[in-house]
């Protein structure tokens, strides 16, 4: 009950309408104590349409402002995440279950995101190049894409959308953002806060922002209406199977941010101490419940047994529990579907010659709470749930001799998204981030699988979908490219020489 009314208190503090938390059908459960917290209205078929309507509108206008005054909104946006970013934080923590350094590191994300694309808008820029044909010039030019839709996952509640609208803002893109159903609180609030920014802002148009509250049927709806042109979907890789093939079908873009299989490698030259901490980061954090957390592990055999005594004791030592207690480093699973998936990756691994440690549910008085102690898997060799993602906080470890053999495992699994190295040899950091290295989106040398910064372009390739968000020049997909050629001469030569004589 005290967290109900918690919960309620900060929505309400946030701007949220307290009449919205109750009557409706879907149920939203914290994942610190399994009580319900807040029971919603979802957004109906046809209300979800007539949102996507007013977007296309309002990008008709949108898309002629000038892309610094944009920019002017983002920043608004940043400032009023900065005043609620205590609040926000903590309700991540609630609806979530992440603990108070994570909950406020991903509103600081969002902040921070706010900052560059504030800046960004300022810097849309496109390329001039040379023509063959005399008089003439050649340039390209960077248009707003159209209607831009966001669906998200619980475990980044707020971040993935706020990599996503500061960009698409900027670029003169309207962002219609169906979040999870798991966690549609901490969306409504995100809403109160865009609504606050854009009461400052003024003169933007009507239906510039809009939020789809329900599961996948009304993601569908996004994904499925040809004014959306452009879908950033945020989940498994099942989601993207489901979703990627009909954005295709109507020759839409997506931007697909899907599940991970995370790799490190642990070299003989390796900084033990710092290599123990960034594993052990990686793969416990978030409860393992990060696209880059660390999922397999493969330790040279001349430091393997140090290096997993080590590891053993941090991995048994760590605190597991509720997340609003002192020194909490590990919270709750999202569900029980989570705790479930866990303990049938685990007993598949041991039938297949796992030596599993850790793993076991902690119980809190809570039934409805799912508190594991994050499991420690010797594996014989790459095999069955060493394949793919299990979300939660399971870490393989393997043995190998060369880094050839290390590279080549990390590299055999179906998803692409991070991957580190620990070494302190320049000549196997650079093998690793060659065109022979590591086949995912990010590599890193001597830091953990997780916790990327917002400069970079996020994202991976093989079965993470190939998208890239956030940083670097991820804007462009949420433009259009037009290349133009201007001919400032009374000649009208064709390119490769053709003649055409009339
Ligand atoms: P999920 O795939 O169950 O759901 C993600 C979102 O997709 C939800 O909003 C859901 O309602 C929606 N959805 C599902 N099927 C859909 C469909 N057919 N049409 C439209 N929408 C649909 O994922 P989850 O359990 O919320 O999150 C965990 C997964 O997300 C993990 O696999 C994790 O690796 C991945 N993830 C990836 C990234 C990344 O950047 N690569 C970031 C965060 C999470």
């Amino acid at each position: 009950m005290i967290l109900i009314s918690t919960t309620h208190e900060l929505l309400r503090g946030l701007g949220v309408d307290g009449a919205r938390l109750t009557g409706g059908r879907l149920q939203v459960h914290t994942p610190l104590t399994g009580e319900c917290l807040a029971e919603l209205h979802t957004t109906s078929k046809d209300a979800a349409t007539a949102q996507i309507d007013r977007a296309a509108a309002a990008f008709r206008s949108w898309r002629t402002v000038p892309a610094p005054r944009r920019g002017e909104l983002v920043r608004l946006l940043g400032e009023e995440l900065r005043l609620a970013k205590p609040a926000l934080a903590r309700l991540i923590t609630i609806e979530a279950g992440k603990i108070p350094s994570e909950g406020a590191g991903e509103v600081q994300e969002m902040i921070d995101i706010c900052d560059f694309a504030t800046g960004l808008s300022r810097q849309l820029h496109g390329l001039t190049i040379s023509s063959e044909r005399p008089g003439h010039r050649m340039m390209e030019t960077w248009h707003p894409a159209g209607v831009v839709g966001v669906i998200s996952a619980f475990n980044f509640p707020v971040a993935v959308w706020a990599w996503n609208v500061t960009l698409a803002l900027v670029c003169g893109d309207p962002v219609i953002w169906k979040p999870s159903e798991k966690t549609p609180l901490t969306a409504l609030a995100c809403m109160a806060i865009l609504d606050k920014a854009l009461a400052r802002f003024g003169d933007a148009p009507e239906g510039l922002a809009g939020c789809l509250i329900g599961d996948a049927t009304i993601g569908e709806v996004l994904v499925d209406h040809t004014a959306v042109a452009v879908v950033s979907a945020t989940g498994s890789t099942r989601m993207g199977r489901a979703v990627g093939p009909k954005l295709a079908g109507r020759f839409a873009r997506a931007i697909l941010e899907l599940g991970g299989n995370n790799a490190a490698i642990v070299c003989p030259s390796a900084d033990p101490d710092l290599a123990l901490r960034g594993v052990a980061f990686s793969a416990m954090g978030t409860a393992g419940q990060r696209c880059t957390s660390l999922r397999r592990l493969f330790v040279q055999e001349s430091v393997h047994d140090a290096f997993l005594d080590r590891l053993g004791a941090v991995y048994r030592s760590v605190k597991v529990g509720n997340p609003l207690e002192d020194d909490v480093l590990v919270g709750p699973l999202i569900d029980k579907a989570a705790y479930d998936a866990m303990q049938a990756a685990l007993a598949d691994a041991s039938a297949r010659g796992g030596t599993v440690t850790g793993g076991e549910r902690i119980l809190t008085g809570d039934d409805d709470a799912y508190y594991v102690r994050p499991a420690l898997v010797a594996m014989p060799q790459q095999a069955g749930p060493v394949l793919t993602e299990t979300f939660a906080p399971i870490l393989y470890v393997m043995r190998y001799q060369t880094l050839d053999e290390a590279i080549a495992l990390q590299n055999a699994v179906g998803a692409g998204l991070s991957s580190a190295i620990f070494t302190t040899d320049l000549r196997e950091a650079e093998r690793f981030l060659s065109a022979a290295g590591s086949d995912c989106g990010i590599a890193n040398v001597n830091i953990g699988t997780s916790g990327a910064e917002i400069g970079g372009a996020f994202g991976g390739e093989k079965e993470t979908g190939g998208g890239r968000e956030s940083g670097s020049d991820a804007w462009k997909a949420y433009m259009r490219r037009a290349t133009n050629t201007v001919n400032y001469s009374s000649e009208l030569p064709l390119a490769q020489g053709v003649s055409f004589d009339i």
